[in-house]
């Protein structure tokens, strides 16, 4: 039989131990090792790509896909340099200003909330996947656990705030 990386065994005997503490069944044989570990890639696979197909509403102001963030959004991002909007945004008298370039934004340049999580578009486009190993690793897509990297898109790439959207660092 093929071997079992470490942490995915700790896993599979702790769901073999709820497993059988919720069945009342004995501790689980050996063979059925597999077939939990195929029930856990399943269930990892399905969990390790959130808002990959369906889009949700805004998971802090509850706005819904297409619609502008309510003000104080959490989840906002700034048009202008792509951080918090709660960083940079501040409304008076239902205007909203942007303080990290001091210029009022028309409401027609907020960034709305699209459905999912900022960036993910543009991590999917550059094919930016990583899965934990010890620490989080590259790793294609597709792979047991993969996510989206957040992380190297922060690192390799800029906010164009003409574009609005991450392009590729100039060297
Ligand atoms: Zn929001
Ligand atoms: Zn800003």
């Amino acid at each position: 039989m093929s071997l079992v990386k470490a942490p995915e065994l700790d896993i599979i005997r702790a769901v073999a131990r709820i497993d059988a503490a919720v069945s009342g069944n004995e501790f689980a044989e050996e063979s059925d090792r597999q077939i939990l570990l195929d029930k856990l890639k399943e269930w990892v696979s399905k969990i390790s790509e959130p808002f990959k197909s369906d889009l949700c509403q805004c998971p802090d102001c509850g706005a819904n896909p297409g619609e502008n963030h309510k003000p104080g959004c959490d989840v906002e991002r700034c048009p202008h340099c792509g951080n918090q909007a709660i960083l940079c945004l501040y409304s008076e008298n239902d205007v909203t200003i942007a303080s990290c370039d001091g210029k009022i934004v028309p409401d027609e340049e907020l960034l709305k909330w699209s459905g999912r999580w900022f960036g993910y578009e543009d991590c999917e486009e550059y094919n930016f996947w990583c899965k934990w190993n010890n620490g989080w690793v590259p790793c294609e897509k597709g792979e047991i656990g993969s996510q989206l990297d957040m992380n190297r898109l922060l690192k390799e790439c800029d906010w164009d705030r003409d574009a609005k959207r991450f392009v590729h660092r100039k060297e």
